[in-house]
């Protein structure tokens, strides 16, 4: 089975000033997902996270396969960061990897990824499939070569893409200790 990836396009055009700032938004309450649009005007689009993906409105389409270049290369300039909400990695290596392919027009250079985690294993996906979270989400940002960096790139509707995984927590058995480990949905 394929691990599951989907790519929010519209998405991303709110992702980059969330992670930069990190600290006035919340997913309950007056800093809640109705709200971020008040903050953030690159939320107030009308495709716009945390969505709900219902599978059984999903149009299937068959698209190319992504590509992923340069993720095996060695690197050396990376940065780690906790921002108030998430663990944070760049990296700033030259040249960065990138991904082009599936239903992108051109190539997408890696700017970052993070992570959604909630307060126990039950939940703490931003999206959802069927109304379900999961327990973690990884988002790798990219933004279009052409636009050059994230800042230009949220201003342009195909400026970013995300490509998200939905993880799910396995239990092994290692040394006579139980081990929860968090593996990429769909993996066996
Ligand atoms: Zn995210």
């Amino acid at each position: 089975m394929k691990i599951m990836v989907f790519m929010l396009f519209a998405l991303a055009l709110m992702q980059a000033p969330r992670i930069t700032y990190g600290e006035d938004f919340g997913y309950d309450g007056n800093t809640g997902p109705t709200f971020w649009s008040e903050r953030y005007r690159e939320c107030a689009g009308k495709h716009q996270s945390p969505i709900n993906i219902n599978v059984l409105h999903v149009k299937q389409v068959t698209l190319p396969d992504i590509t992923f270049i340069g993720f095996d290369d060695s690197i050396d300039n990376v940065h780690v960061t906790n921002n108030g909400h998430t663990v944070l990695i760049e990296v700033r290596n030259e040249p960065h990897p990138r991904v082009r392919g599936g239903p992108l027009e051109g190539d997408y250079v890696f700017s970052q990824m993070h992570f959604h985690w909630g307060d126990n294993d039950t939940f703490g996906s931003e999206d959802k499939i069927n109304h379900r979270s999961f327990p973690m989400e990884l988002h790798m940002v990219f933004f279009k070569e052409e636009y050059k960096s994230v800042s230009e790139a949220v201003k342009h509707q195909d400026g970013l893409t995300v490509l998200a995984f939905f993880y799910e927590v396995n239990v092994l058995l290692f040394e006579n200790r139980l081990l929860f480990i968090y593996v990429p949905l769909g993996l066996p």
